[in-house]
């Protein structure tokens, strides 16, 4: 809690937030303690498993509270109900405490939810996440894409979303829509430098919040962008909910696949189906002769899939276009989808979507 002052008018405001059953929020039990950095303000409200949806307007008022005592900073409440029901006056639950194990379960709407993840960051897995869940919609399957990645969201410059996501009276979020696909990211509502208080319990609270409360609609895929490495939040998605399996990206260099090895380690380690592995920056072809260079030494991310029994979806080159596009929200699979460089993510989701069926 980088301001006690501010985390005190909080509460304060929080006093005049009724919650069911009676009383105000900022006596309630299951509130939890209240972050405030020079950005953002966060805090949970642990409720009784079941009361999610009670305690949706209490988040909106919460919400609202929080926003006019602490103007310029971007406020997440989060609901959990992964903790036993508050009792008497016992300490306050939810940034202090590790979730416990809960029972996963499915979220409303969505049949398969995919995890892409890597063992280290740069690799475009972002990218990567992103070109794929477009590519699936040609396959005749509705998709969305969720940005898990708390410590360095970049769906919204992948796909160019801006502003806050809309959040209804109940305290349901309504997803972005981009190129034809529903999109949530934490990145409107943290800043990337605050992240650091987002881990642990938080972390997994706002997963769990982006997740299931959000109205995905029907969808036949959600595609998870997942944060590199093998951290809190990982572990957290597959505690919460049965993942289809999970996409690794990696690069060809050695370095790159040591760790993707650590990621690919964790999930079989959790019993989720690898759904295969992608290499990315794989070559590179001269725009201007068309001849293609394995400047890293190609090859390496198909030996590991072999070696590591999962299939290989496909090696994405090492393009130009392919940076330029992302940074300018505007996803080479959307907007160039007959060029040779969006025929690579074509080609891996459809071997993607194979695995899939
Ligand atoms: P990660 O999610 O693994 O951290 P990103 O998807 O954010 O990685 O990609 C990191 C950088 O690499 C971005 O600038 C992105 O545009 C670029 N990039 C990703 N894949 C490719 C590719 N195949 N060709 C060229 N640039 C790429």
């Amino acid at each position: 809690m980088a301001d006690p002052k501010l985390a005190n008018a909080i509460k304060a405001a929080l006093g005049a937030v009724q919650v069911p059953g009676g009383g105000s929020l900022a006596d309630y039990q299951g509130l939890s303690e209240i972050i405030v950095t020079p950005s953002a303000v966060a805090f949970a409200i642990a409720v009784e498993p079941g009361m999610e949806g009670a305690f949706g307007p209490v988040r909106a008022a919460a919400t609202e509270a929080a926003q006019s005592a602490a103007p310029g900073h971007k406020v997440l409440v989060s609901i959990t109900a992964d903790k036993a029901p508050p009792t008497g006056s016992g300490p306050s639950v939810g940034a202090q405490q590790p979730p416990p194990q809960s029972p996963q379960q499915p979220v409303k709407g969505i049949k398969k939810i995919v995890a892409v993840a890597s063992g280290k960051g740069g690799v475009g897995k972002s990218t990567c996440s992103v070109n794929l869940a477009l590519a699936l919609k040609p396959q005749g399957l509705k998709v969305g894409i969720l940005d898990a990645d708390l410590y360095g969201p970049s769906i919204p410059k992948l796909l160019g979303l801006e502003g806050k996501p809309a959040m209804r009276e109940d305290g349901i979020f309504t997803p972005f829509e981009a190129f034809g696909l529903k999109a949530m990211s934490i990145g409107p509502m943290v800043e990337a430098d605050q992240a650091v208080v987002w881990r642990g319990p938080m972390a997994s609270s706002a997963l769990r919040q982006l997740l299931r409360e959000t109205d995905w609609g029907e969808l036949d895929v959600l595609v998870i962008d997942l944060p590199p490495g093998t951290g809190d939040i990982q572990i957290s998605l597959c505690q919460q909910v049965t993942l289809a399996g999970a996409v690794i990206v990696s690069t060809p260099q050695d370095l790159s696949l040591i760790d993707a090895r650590k990621a690919i380690n964790m999930f079989q380690r959790l019993s989720i189906p690898l759904l295969g592995l992608i290499e990315n920056m794989s070559y590179f072809v001269a725009p201007d002769t068309g001849n293609r260079y394995d400047i890293f030494g190609h090859g390496g991310a198909q030996k590991a899939a072999t070696d590591l029994g999962m299939p290989f979806l496909g090696e994405i080159p090492l393009d130009m276009a392919i940076r330029e596009q992302s940074d300018a929200g505007s996803p080479v699979v959307a907007t160039d989808p007959d060029a040779p460089k969006s025929a690579a993510f074509i080609a891996a989701a459809k071997a993607l979507a194979a695995q899939l069926a």
